[in-house]
């Protein structure tokens, strides 16, 4: 961390700043940036508000380097993690495709999808049995009754599976079913839903808050890792931006950049990245040339008849013709998917 000293400081008020520094474990050295008086700071544990030293009447600017290295960082971690689950793995080469609905509705639905996704090449079925949705009077999923459907489909198909836990109380349920527990962008920072989440033992797939900087999603990866879990996945969705061509703006960029900073295996979400189902196929080519570790992708028997997200939702025919698309990108990267 870098301070930036107002111009003419006194002995007296640098002597502050140094006593702060010190105070919070930080080594303080003084450097001499032309005009400017310059103080970096070294060491410390992070836990504290950077902005603290703003309240020193001679500190003009905190520059912020980096958070320290964390749980989640390269820098404790150097090799990437891979999840294993069973014979499957995430995040060790091969490129996994999570496919299924929006929603559990009914057994049937489930069931016939899983069949489409796991013949297409799917490894794990998706599909919520909680559903965040942003009107109450939407339909809100099946809760448990929908995961049992799902552990039907992992009996029939041999399908993992990953489905949403939205609170405490679904967590328990979600932990008892599926093989890995989903965290959803509206609750990427709900603290004490992490914390519990990281005690179960299970995968935790953990979706990028909508508004989230990739610093706040690393952080909140942290909580989980904080509890002694490391099987973390996280998952590009969209973020909000000032482009409203689609739902939200797929943010591909953050797939190196999260490769740079962390150890995590990335997967990346284009059917709630873009809202629509047309232009999913681009962006989950885009995704696995930009070094995505796997893809999340929404598909529904009856699109036009499903009970959340049916528009950005691939039919069978067209999540078919993805994955065969798909493995010929991945033949000329030089992967397996
Ligand atoms: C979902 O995957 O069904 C979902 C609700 O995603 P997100 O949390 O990214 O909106
Ligand atoms: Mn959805």
């Amino acid at each position: 961390m870098i301070l930036v000293l107002k111009n003419n400081c006194g002995a007296e008020e640098i002597g502050l700043v140094k006593g702060k520094a010190e105070e919070l474990n930080l080594q303080a050295e003084i450097i001499n940036g032309g005009s400017r008086t310059l103080l970096l700071l070294r060491g410390g544990d992070y836990s504290f508000d950077a902005r603290e030293f703003l309240t020193l009447p001679c500190v003009e600017r905190v520059v912020q380097l980096d958070r320290g290295a964390g749980l989640v960082s390269r820098e404790t971690t150097p090799q990437p993690t891979v999840i294993r689950i069973d014979e499957l793995s995430i995040g060790g080469g091969d490129v996994v495709v999570i496919a299924g609905p929006c929603a559990v509705e009914s057994p049937e639905q489930t069931l016939a999808i899983a069949e489409v996704v796991r013949k297409g090449g799917a490894k794990i079925f998706r599909a919520g049995a909680f559903k965040p949705r942003t009107s109450p009077y939407s339909f809100q999923g099946l809760g448990e009754q929908g995961l049992k459907i799902l552990a039907d489909v992992r009996s029939e198909t041999g399908l993992k599976i990953v489905t949403e836990a939205m609170d405490e109380a679904s967590l328990g349920l979600v932990e008892k079913y599926a093989d890995i527990i989903q965290i959803g962008s509206r609750n990427m920072q709900n603290y004490s839903l992490l914390q519990v989440a990281g005690r179960t033992g299970k995968p935790i797939l953990l979706k990028r808050g909508m508004a989230a900087t990739i610093d706040e999603w690393l952080m909140a990866a942290e909580y989980i890792l904080n509890e002694g879990q490391d099987q973390v996945i996280l998952c590009e969705r969209g973020v909000r931006t000032f482009s409203d061509h689609s739902r939200f703006t797929l943010d591909l960029g953050a797939v190196p950049a999260v490769k740079e900073l962390s150890h995590l295996p990335v997967i990346v979400d284009p059917s709630h990245g873009t809202g629509y189902r047309g232009r999913v196929p681009a962006m989950a080519r885009a995704a696995i040339a930009a070094g995505a570790d796997g893809l999340m992708i929404e598909v529904h028997n009856h699109p036009d008849e499903a009970l959340s997200d049916g528009v950005q939702s691939l039919d069978p025919v067209g999540f078919t013709n993805l994955m065969h698309e798909l493995r010929r990108l991945a033949e000329a990267l030089e992967i397996r998917i």
